[in-house]
């Protein structure tokens, strides 16, 4: 997969869901098919922390029953970070290992949105709006 489409709308929703949890991170699941993200559910980052994110077993659960129901598939996660660049952490890279799927990344510093995926190494690939 070399890149990810999404609606100029979705991005200004994440936009809004990160700005609006700050200081913490904000995490979202993004639902879709392929590499077209056609809705989100905006989730809570249980960990309250500016650093981490952690999306409740809970609403992992209740995010893979909405896809179903809605005929998606689970394609991506978001989160943000408030004080730093758009770049995976080592803590995300371990988390995805676990969770292959796109990892869109929103930085509070400098506005900016990337997405990346984890191969042998992590690849960052394009964000196309559609
Ligand atoms: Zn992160």
């Amino acid at each position: 997969m070399q890149k990810i489409i999404l609606s100029q709308s979705i991005l200004e929703n994440l936009r809004k869901h990160a700005e609006n949890e700050q200081p913490n991170e904000s995490c979202a699941i993004l639902f879709g098919k392929e590499n077209t993200v056609s809705d989100t559910f905006l989730t809570e980052n249980v960990e309250e922390s500016p650093v981490n994110f952690t999306i409740s077993n809970e609403q992992l659960i209740e995010g893979y029953k909405m896809a179903e129901e809605k005929s998606l598939e689970v394609v991506g996660i978001f989160h943000s970070h408030p004080n730093s660049e758009a770049f995976p952490s080592n803590t995300d890279r371990k988390f995805m290992e676990t969770n292959p799927v796109v990892w869109i990344i929103y930085s509070g510093v400098n506005k900016d949105f990337r997405a990346f995926v984890l191969e042998q190494e992590i690849k960052e690939i394009e964000i196309s709006e559609n």
